[in-house]
């Protein structure tokens, strides 16, 4: 982003109109008149809301050399620890002065609920920008006690230039939970944001510069997976390369980085996570997790409980719960403070939402509520609810990413974590129970990153996240995420000048 060029041509003339009526400043320059632009969708309207520059190969050439020179010549791995993170306050004061535009930029660009954005969503990206900021001048090696005349000591260095390949479904939440431990470890790096939602990646870049990020150190570059995507994966300049998205293009991921430079990769993927209902359970709580974990954020998160195992004693209590409580989980305007549901990202992921309900149907399950497109225009389902589903249902296996919930009873425990674990995903997993001893036997027992007893998507920047199996390796937030982005170098030395 070039502040002093006043090409407008990045963002499109309706863009400017939208932001006039949500009252944003939108101050962004590109580099250079972009050759070609691709549209963004407000998923409420399916209007156009801006332009945004296609970027390819060559652009994401332009950003690494930026990165690289940053990297080898540059401050920013240079200056102490305490440095950068006085420069990452600053954007994290700069996030939250910014707040209502980077939450009305989630809103429009990818339907998410603004009092959702403003209450937590956002502030937890400033937040996970002063937990790395704080983190910035605690890298510490080891010294080492080596045999006979040795020593050494241990460099935690930073890795080098990072290629950041993010998703749309927290786009502003993705874009620092990768660059700000990555800012904290000293790298230079090159974001590439998923194009159906890259505003905010934008307009984070646009505020990191005025926070005082060098030039060169965090680079955006706008366009399609297949294209700029594929190039940061393959690109033979970047050192590391960490990911989040669809198990698919992890593969392809993790191929273009062998077939490269062997940049090392962190896969963050796709998921089918269980919520186990034990018969002890509170029902009106359980209900409760169980809509939230299943339904917020219109199903678009990667650890959402997907798969809601009930115990048979609290099932049709339960089910009579959920079916009463879904009735006022109001889907609309995202805009609008009383919902609860926006509308899916694009018509793209809306149509593969409603082809899995349909599935589920044939496939002989039987639907509670929802599962139908409401209002005449924009991209929305009523969340819905299956019940008779079994293990090898297509809704039961694969990731739909939306508003579907698959209610499945089961008898004993061991039934349970067995059913529980029939996934290839491994990502997370949720326990609603009073009995200590039953909290602890499961959640050792399920393979997945994180397990959330009587509660559910509780993110924290300290709380290390990150998927078992086929949900890939590598961990975000907390101090784990600082490990991808740093490498240990060994120094060895004498005790006394000894001539070898
Ligand atoms: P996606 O895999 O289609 O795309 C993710 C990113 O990869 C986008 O920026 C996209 O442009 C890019 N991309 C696409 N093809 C590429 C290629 N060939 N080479 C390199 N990059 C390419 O995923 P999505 O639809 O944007 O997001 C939804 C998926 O993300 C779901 O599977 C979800 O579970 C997963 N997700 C996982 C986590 C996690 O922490 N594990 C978090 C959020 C989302």
């Amino acid at each position: 982003v070039d502040e002093d060029n006043e090409d407008e041509e990045l963002l499109g003339f309706g863009f400017r109109h939208l932001a006039r009526r949500h009252r944003l400043v939108f101050p962004m320059r590109h580099h250079q008149s972009p050759r070609k632009t691709f549209e963004t969708i407000d998923p409420s309207t399916e209007e156009v809301i801006a332009k945004i520059a296609e970027g390819d190969k060559e652009d994401v050439d332009l950003a690494v050399k930026a990165a690289r020179q940053a990297f080898d010549q540059g401050s920013w791995p240079r200056i102490p620890g305490c440095e950068r993170g006085k420069i990452m306050n600053k954007f994290a004061d700069l996030i939250d002065e910014n707040l209502e535009e980077l939450a009305a930029l989630e809103t429009i660009d990818a339907g998410k609920v603004f009092s959702f954005e403003t209450n937590v969503d956002i502030p937890s990206v400033s937040n996970e920008v002063r937990y790395f900021a704080g983190a910035a001048d605690k890298i510490h090696g080891k010294t080492l006690k080596l045999s006979a005349q040795f020593q050494g000591y241990t460099l935690l260095e930073p890795i080098g230039v990072v290629g950041h390949i993010i998703p749309w479904n927290f786009p502003s939440a993705m874009f620092v939970l990768k660059c700000a431990p990555a800012l904290a470890a000293g790298c230079t790096m090159v974001v590439k944001p998923a194009e159906q939602a890259p505003l905010s990646a934008l307009y984070l870049a646009h505020l990191a510069k005025q926070a005082g990020i060098p030039d060169g150190v965090l680079n955006v570059v706008t366009g399609f997976g297949h294209t700029v995507g594929s190039a940061v994966a393959s690109h033979m300049d970047i050192d590391c390369v960490s990911f989040t998205g669809s198990t698919e293009v992890g593969r392809l991921v993790m191929q273009a980085a062998a077939t490269s430079n062997l940049k090392t990769v962190s896969l963050e993927l796709g998921g089918k996570s269980p919520l186990l209902i034990f018969d002890d359970a509170n029902v009106d709580q359980a209900a409760d997790l169980a809509l939230l974990g299943s339904l917020a954020n219109k199903g678009e998160i990667c650890v959402c409980s997907s798969r809601v195992f009930v115990q048979e004693g609290v099932y049709d209590n339960l089910v009579e719960k959920l079916v009463e409580k879904a009735k006022s989980w109001v889907v609309g305007d995202p805009f609008d403070p009383s919902t609860r549901q926006g509308p899916q990202v694009d018509k793209k992921q809306y149509e593969k939402v409603l082809s899995y309900i349909d599935q589920g149907r044939r496939e002989g399950a039987s639907l509670l509520s929802g599962g139908k497109p409401c209002g005449e225009k924009g991209y929305y389902i009523g969340p819905a609810i299956f019940e008779n589903v079994t293990d090898d249902m297509r809704i039961a296996k694969d990731e739909i990413f939306g508003p579907v919930m698959c209610l499945m009873k089961f008898k004993t425990i061991e039934e349970a974590i067995e059913r529980a674990n029939m996934t290839a995903y491994g990502l997370a997993a949720g326990i609603v129970t009073n009995d200590l001893n039953i909290a602890n036997r499961v959640s050792r027992s399920i393979r997945a990153g994180v397990i959330w007893i009587n509660c559910y998507h509780h993110f924290d920047s300290g709380c290390p996240i990150g998927g078992y199996k086929m949900s890939g390796f590598g961990k975000d937030h907390g101090l784990e995420a600082l490990e991808k982005y740093l490498q240990t170098k060994a120094v060895v030395t004498p005790i006394y000048n000894t001539p070898w």
